[in-house]
């Protein structure tokens, strides 16, 4: 079922051999509820709880391809969630820091990262700070909508770097952000997308 999905996304245009890879190893099921098993391969988002959804398969691809992981990256996640977009980029041998908001879910998620064997650091927060003590990063992904693009994470980004992160309240907006120098910025958007909203603060 899983290559059936891998042979869909590469159908709808994903072409990053090495994100196919990862995602025809990570196996989804393992982070969904077992009530909803037979929606682990099928294309499209899923509850998790805690109002929350583990992405669209498409979008984790998407997403995972313009972020252009290299191995041993350093890699900030924002939006750990069921923690199946952070089983994909540590199979991209990065390293991983990613930051929940809702306790419940940061503790049940870094429980079951920890017990598939996937070593990545959790931590839980508000993600809208990033993670300034072990910043900078080369590659920050958000997984959910912010109405902007937060400040504190761009600076967070080493020179060279690169940011991943839908923008916008009701209709969202796919960015890349590139840190090209210190003080300069460069910014293409990617289409439309659809993401639970980035909450400030912590639950
Ligand atoms: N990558 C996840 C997507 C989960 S949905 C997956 O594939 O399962 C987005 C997640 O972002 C939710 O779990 C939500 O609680 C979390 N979130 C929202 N605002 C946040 C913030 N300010 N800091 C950290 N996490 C946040």
């Amino acid at each position: 079922m899983r290559k059936q999905l891998v042979e869909q996304l590469a159908l709808k245009g994903i072409a990053d051999g090495q994100v196919l890879a990862a995602m025809e190893a990570v196996p989804r099921h393992w982070f969904i509820d077992s009530a909803l098993l037979p929606l682990a391969y099928k294309d499209q988002a899923v509850p998790i709880g805690c109002g929350q959804s583990i992405s669209q398969p498409y979008t984790v691809a998407r997403q995972t391809e313009m972020l252009g992981v290299r191995p041993h990256d350093k890699v900030l996640e924002i939006g750990t969630g069921s923690g199946y977009q952070t089983a994909v980029l540590y199979t991209l041998k990065a390293h991983i820091y990613t930051i929940e908001r809702q306790y419940d879910l940061f503790r049940q998620t870094e429980r079951l990262l920890a017990a598939a064997g996937y070593k990545v650091r959790c931590f839980y927060g508000d993600g809208y700070k990033g993670l300034p003590a072990y910043a900078p990063f080369d590659r920050i992904i958000v997984t959910a909508a912010a109405p902007e693009i937060p400040k504190q994470l761009l600076q967070q980004l080493k020179v060279g770097g690169r940011m991943v992160i839908p923008v916008g309240e009701e209709s969202q907006t796919m960015y890349v952000i590139d840190r090209v120098e210190e003080n300069l910025f460069r910014e293409s958007s990617h289409g439309d997308c659809r993401f639970v909203p980035f909450l400030a603060g912590r639950e």
